[in-house]
């Protein structure tokens, strides 16, 4: 049986979550010292913070904290905010200012922390009927991104993550919702989308009757062949499949893709492999397998949480026993978080072989580390000579112009760079891939919800 986290013993746990508001009241939160505590405090002003008692109790290991990998994943770290930054904001906490005056000082942090990187909020937006899909994205010919308006959250947040921007209430930065119907006209439109990658947030934090609605209209689409879940919650809350009043609701809507003709594809977040080896997450697998869906493991690689070849080898063997499929390795942009994640490309290239040498063939499904910059999906294949000069050897595994997919190219050598800005194209012959046509401008227009978002905090 599960450990159960409610006072009531025998009963399925329930979804409690935590906050700067009330980590206090956490029994984990005395095992800090008091420095780790009011740092986390002072940069959870500016940086969301949002953790789970699940998270907590299972997956945290307090001997280990700060160093533990999932303390590093869900709890703000001083070395996130610059110096600056972080004695202006513990300053005000220190001195117990008002909520308006850290919210004020916090926007100003913010916005100077480049909270979308690779086009995200301007060039990826379609339209129908003239009318803008804000919660719609279409990059890559085949697949089409959806951000459902009930899903812009997740049961915990990772401290990495470049979506904390519409975490933070900042409405000109969030992504709008989206109406499942204006999705499906737009699908409709465009019979050249094979795959819906419904996303978030976490699209698994919406009650199955939501999800449902979404269900309803993506199976109307004959032209989808994959319905693509990109979910977190498989690690950060596996009771949702398990135990959650309608953890069997979730599955039938799974069951219905599939009847319906269409592939379930679980693109779970896993980025520790702590993070599949509790009872309830092995469980959590073998009941969203049971309705024909597959899932496929993605992770980025992050320092002071899975910088290591050993974690990741551990991550896909373990997936792969559980029937999950090793997918994508990718390499994070330093965003909001003041380089303190940040890993040179060399040495992510480094632990991707080192891991993949320890695998085997049955888990090499996985690829990476893969780059999403504004031309496409940046493959890091290697490293070599090239008359006499060191090179990266890289390709694109997605591309706006698909015509560039799986053309091995070349970049100078660089020790330090840690993301495809940093990169230079080695010869003439390469510097087709680092330039790309600038997108139309899209027209703005602004759309309503027939229905207000379900959040798990009203569960
Ligand atoms: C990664 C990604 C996809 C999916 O790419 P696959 O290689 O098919 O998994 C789609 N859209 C965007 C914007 C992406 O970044
Ligand atoms: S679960 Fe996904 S969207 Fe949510 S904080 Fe983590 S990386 Fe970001």
């Amino acid at each position: 049986m599960v450990r159960d986290n409610s006072d009531n013993m025998g009963q399925p746990p329930k979804f409690k979550v935590l906050t700067r508001a009330n980590i206090e009241k956490a029994p984990e939160w005395n095992r800090l010292s008091a420095e780790i505590q009011e740092s986390v405090k002072t940069v959870s002003t500016v940086l969301p913070f949002r953790v789970n008692q699940y998270v907590l109790d299972e997956l945290i290991d307090w001997d280990n904290a700060p160093d533990d990998p999932m303390f590093q994943l869900t709890f703000p770290q001083r070395g996130m905010l610059s110096d600056e930054h972080y004695k202006a904001m513990r300053t005000l906490v220190r001195n117990g200012a008002e909520k308006a005056e850290i919210d004020e000082t916090a926007n100003r942090i913010r916005l100077q922390l480049n909270p979308h990187p690779a086009g995200q909020l301007t060039h990826n937006i379609p339209t129908v009927d003239g009318e803008q899909l804000p919660g719609v994205q279409h990059k890559y010919r085949e697949t089409a991104l959806f951000f459902p308006s009930a899903g812009q959250t997740c049961h915990a947040y990772c401290t990495f993550c470049f979506r904390w921007a519409q975490f933070v209430g900042m409405n000109d930065l969030k992504f709008a919702a989206k109406e499942a119907s204006q999705l499906r006209k737009y699908l409709e439109r465009h019979p050249e989308i094979t795959d819906v990658l419904i996303t978030g947030g976490d699209p698994m934090v919406m009650k199955a009757k939501f999800f449902g609605a979404i269900v309803d209209e993506i199976i109307k689409v004959d032209s989808v062949r994959t319905v693509r879940i990109g979910t977190k919650s498989v690690a950060y809350w596996p009771q949702r499949f398990v135990s959650d009043n309608d953890a069997d609701d979730m599955l039938r809507q799974f069951e219905r893709i599939a009847s319906a003709g269409k592939h379930v594809a679980v693109m779970g977040h896993y980025n520790h492999p702590v993070e599949i080896s509790t009872p309830v997450a092995e469980e959590c697998v073998r009941r969203i397998r049971s309705t024909g869906a597959n899932i496929r493991m993605q992770s980025p690689i992050i320092r002071h949480i899975n910088d290591d070849a050993n974690t990741w080898a551990e991550l896909w063997r373990k997936g792969t026993q559980l029937g999950c499929i090793p997918y994508y390795m990718f390499v994070e942009r330093d965003t909001g978080a003041q380089r303190y994640f940040e890993l040179p490309l060399v040495r992510c290239w480094e632990i991707f072989r080192e891991a993949y040498q320890r695998i085997p063939g049955t888990a090499r499904t996985v690829r990476g580390p893969s780059m999403s910059c504004f031309p496409g999906k940046c493959h890091v294949l290697g490293i070599t000579e090239v008359g006499g000069q060191k090179a990266f050897i890289l390709e694109y595994l997605q591309a706006r112009d698909p015509s560039l997919v799986r053309q091995p190219f070349f970049a100078k050598y660089d020790h330090a760079a840690t993301w495809y800005d940093d990169l230079k194209p080695l010869t003439k012959a390469d510097e087709k891939f680092f330039t790309y046509p600038e997108p139309a401008p899209t027209q703005t227009v602004s759309l309503t919800l027939d229905r207000e978002p379900t959040f798990i905090e009203s569960n």
